[in-house]
């Protein structure tokens, strides 16, 4: 794509070398390392081609064929398509496609349906929750009185009673199921009995399970969510975004509102194009695969690692995305992650539950499978990462041994590219 007329505009990355050397060795280490980090994943080309489009040129705000700028005919069908891709896949009435992240589309739901001061029960992330659920570090902390639950000291799981006694005694508007470090099923029917019971509202946040349920491989968050949102770059596999979708109609003007012009501003078209192309890619055969070697790759993960004597939070996963509990091995999360990334194998520091230690240098880390099994890992390339993993973790300053691990890495990732030329 070049444009008509010469001159400097009419270049490519080749304008500006600076820029394009730092691609390039993304590019790079992206094809030799082995990603584990659960929040990202490798996109198909369709997704990479739309979301990189032209459609960066149009601005439009507002809902298809309801815009507040003209020529949207074409942002119009774009936009309609991602959302009538969205309801299938999810089975659910409405979809809005336009938030920019998934902190936006929980920033979002929760400025339309909730008013200031309004009390939103959510998971401590300490425990496994996710920082836009209420964190007092961010705006929704500030704007509405968060309580928070955990899970049980002697399971690592939530526990429903304490779900039940806190929104009781405090009475939410809104009740959050869904973390960033939670790895196990959600009773999602058993949170819907509970906002009931208090006449709350029930938002489900799936964004690490996303893929799993448009797949059938992890319970639906619906009839019982009253709303669902999610990111479209982690098990999804897409575009930069977020998604609301939800079945009550009473529900629609206060969330569309509460997205836009509540937190955003003008749709980020060429994101939605991204999306339409990923949620158009999880409604093909292909993508019920593509979840079960995730499912099946992190429990070969989480088996080759507790045989080797980590200790898994919560005992296993029935997800794509693990926690490791490092503690009995006297080294902490950060050390490890940065032993792990010299090997080529990147992971995040991670709390565990009742974790003594500070976030800095937690106890533990975070696994996924996304991203691996995207680039064709089946479960003995996972047994092999979880064996290189023990290693790292049993000698993080053996410079040799690291070295020859990273050599490992980069053999596996030539046998598995992504993006060939
Ligand atoms: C990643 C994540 C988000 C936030 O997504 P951003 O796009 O980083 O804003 C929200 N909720 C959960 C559960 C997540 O895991």
């Amino acid at each position: 794509m070049s444009l008509l007329h010469d001159g400097y505009f009419s270049l490519g990355l080749e304008a500006d070398p600076e820029l394009a050397r730092s691609i390039d060795g993304e590019l790079r280490r992206q094809q030799e390392g082995v990603e584990l980090i659960a929040s990202e994943n490798i996109v198909s080309r369709l997704v990479l081609e739309a979301q990189g489009s032209i459609l960066t040129n149009k601005t439009v705000e507002g809902a298809p064929f309801a815009r507040y700028y003209g020529g949207a005919q074409f942002a119009d069908e774009i936009e309609s398509l991602a959302i009538e891709r969205a309801k299938r896949l999810f089975g659910c009435r409405f979809a809005n496609v336009q938030p920019h992240s998934g902190s936006n589309a929980n920033a979002g739901v929760f400025f339309g349906l909730l008013k200031l001061g309004d009390v939103l029960l959510s998971m401590d992330v300490a425990a496994g929750g996710h920082i836009s659920h209420g964190h007092k570090a961010t705006l929704t902390g500030r704007d509405y009185e968060i309580v928070n639950y955990g899970v049980r000291r002697d399971t690592e799981r939530i526990d429903l009673d304490e779900v039940r006694d806190l929104a009781l005694a405090r009475r939410p508007k809104m009740i959050v199921a869904g973390g960033s470090a939670y790895p196990r099923i959600i009773d999602f029917a058993g949170f819907r009995a509970i906002a009931d019971e208090v006449g709350a509202l029930l938002l489900v946040d799936m964004a690490h399970f996303a893929g799993l349920v448009a797949a059938g491989l992890y319970p639906d968050p619906f009839p019982h969510a009253h709303v669902v949102t999610t990111t479209t770059y982690k098990s999804l596999r897409g575009a930069r975004g977020g998604l609301v979708l939800w079945n009550d109609p009473a529900l629609s003007s206060a969330i569309s509102a509460g997205i836009f012009p509540g937190v955003q501003g003008s749709v980020m078209l060429h994101a939605v194009a991204g999306k339409a192309a990923c949620l158009g890619e999880a409604l093909r055969p292909e993508f019920k695969a593509y979840n079960q070697s995730v499912l099946d790759g992190a429990r070969a993960l989480a088996e080759a690692l507790s045989d080797g004597g980590l200790r898994i939070v919560t005992g296993g996963t029935d997800m794509g995305l693990l926690l490791v509990d490092l503690s009995a091995k006297l080294i902490t999360g950060d050390v490890a992650a940065k032993a792990l990334e010299r090997a080529g194998l990147a992971v995040n520091k991670n709390l565990i539950p009742f974790d003594p230690r500070p976030p800095e240098a937690p106890s533990g880390l975070r696994l996924s499978s996304n991203a691996g099994a995207a680039r064709g890992f089946s479960d003995s390339e996972f047994r092999q990462i979880g064996a290189w993993i023990l290693r790292v973790i049993a000698e993080p300053s053996n410079d040799r041994e690291i070295d020859a691990i990273r050599e490992g890495v980069r053999a596996l990732c030539a046998r598995h590219p992504i993006y060939r030329a």
